[in-house]
């Protein structure tokens, strides 16, 4: 079959080279890619935006399947355009992307469902949501309502720092993201990420993860999207991922089907884990990156099978044989991120690494110049491995990252040290 793939990072490198593996897949089209997936695909340049030039480009080139890496053109409804031109598509319709798109929302179905999650309260003007801040005090938390990649969120240990955050948002740092605001209790504990596939009306976990949202070692520094990530995750137990499923994501998703807008697609369910109780931080509608890369490399070729079939509403006959395996991630990424950070360096040693189902680069901020690949974006490549324990798993992705001669990029060296 025909497959499109929608994006351009690591995430969807990750979901290439999964897919690719799977004999079913024929052709493999990436829009618009990366020069890391340019020899696994073909890299179209089309606006992953438009759900109608998507959906044109799917006809012309007989696609028989697109998946949608990133959550903007989710939430901008491309989806919704593909399916109805007949073609399947992995991913939710615009209304079940609310989930991610609007934190109001997704407290809003957590109240309906009886789902644990942070006490909250919603604002649309500056004045009230400063005397509320000021009568909860801090620690709390301040959320943009809408996508605001990652930065809309301030976890403010003073009541000062929420109040700014507040101006900032009502300033109209956000844009429309930051129209409504919710601002939450603080939940101590610890994070993990679960991924569940769901076909709208049945689930099949895909995993657990856990990542590294500082750009210091010991967490330390300003947030970005992610710095590294491992899977699975320690501090999910069996019991803790049992008491996910049935106090958050079926209720949660019983209560979208009831409203009439069933989730389809690949449910990204942040965890604060406290004594073995599980609270809701955060639905996403795609695969968390780096989180993704760790789980394609666990998964390989049934990724294709096991989207497919979520695709299709037919992951009730659907299986996945997991190995008794550990990944890990550790991202490299331009000198500066997450502020302002140099472009074009290039990155030698990267044909002295040998990728196979073990081990590979993923690519996410990279172009091909002159015959070298230079480093185009702030998060540049995703250095992944997997083997039978997390340690090893880690001393491989180092090992890899210690061969890549890159001036212009750093890491962090600490990914994993809460599970080793
Ligand atoms: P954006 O919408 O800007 O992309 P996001 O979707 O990443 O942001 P959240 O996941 O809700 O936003 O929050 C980001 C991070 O802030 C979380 O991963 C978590 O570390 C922290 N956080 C969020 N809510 C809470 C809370 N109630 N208590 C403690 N920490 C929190």
């Amino acid at each position: 079959m025909n497959i499109l793939i929608l994006g351009s990072g690591g995430r969807e490198h990750a979901l290439a080279w999964a897919v690719k593996q799977n004999p079913k897949c024929d052709r493999l089209i990436v829009a618009p890619g990366n020069a890391g997936m340019a020899h696994l695909a073909w890299c179209a340049d089309l606006d992953i935006m438009d759900g109608a030039a998507v959906t044109d480009f799917a006809v012309a080139n007989a696609v028989d399947f697109v998946i949608i890496g990133p959550e903007a053109p989710l939430a901008a409804g491309v989806s919704d355009v593909i399916r109805a031109a007949g073609i399947a598509c992995f991913g939710p319709s615009q209304a079940a992307a609310e989930l991610e798109a609007s934190k109001a929302f997704t407290k809003e179905i957590c109240d309906a469902a009886g789902a644990p999650t942070a006490a909250y309260a919603r604002f649309t003007a500056l004045a009230p949501a400063q005397d509320y801040v000021r009568q909860q005090g801090a620690p709390i938390v301040v959320k943009a309502d809408g996508l605001a990649a990652g930065k809309g969120v301030i976890v403010a240990m003073t009541e000062a720092e929420a109040l700014a955050g507040l101006e900032d948002i009502f300033g109209g740092a956000f844009g429309d993201a930051g129209a409504e605001v919710v601002i939450e209790a603080f939940l101590e504990g610890e994070e993990a990420s679960f991924f569940v596939l769901v076909d709208g009306e049945n689930l099949m976990p895909l995993g657990t993860a856990q990542d590294h949202k500082r750009v210091g070692d010991g967490d330390t520094g300003p947030n970005t999207g992610g710095m590294g990530a491992y899977s699975p995750a320690p501090v999910m137990t069996p019991e803790v991922v049992e008491a996910t499923l049935a106090q958050i994501v079926r209720p949660t998703m019983a209560e979208m089907a009831r409203r009439g807008s069933p989730y389809q697609g690949i449910l990204f369910v942040g965890l604060m884990i406290k004594d073995g109780q599980p609270s809701l931080v955060e639905y996403n509608v795609r695969f968390g990156d780096p989180e993704c890369q760790c789980l394609m490399m666990r998964l390989g070729g049934q990724a294709l099978d096991v989207m497919l079939a979520c695709a299709e509403g037919r992951l009730s006959q659907a299986q996945v044989h997991w190995a008794d395996d550990h990944v890990m991630t550790v991202v490299m990424a331009a000198n500066g991120y997450p502020g302002a950070y140099e472009k074009g360096s290039k990155i030698n040693g990267l044909d002295d690494i040998a990728e196979d189902s073990k081990t590979m680069v993923f690519h996410a901020g990279t172009a091909a110049k002159d015959g070298a690949i230079v480093a185009t974006g702030g998060r540049v490549l995703a250095v992944t491995a997997r083997a039978d324990s997390l340690a090893e798993a880690r001393e491989r992705a180092y090992k890899m990252v210690d061969t890549i001669d890159w001036p212009g990029g750093f890491c962090r060296r600490d990914i994993g040290w809460r599970a080793l």
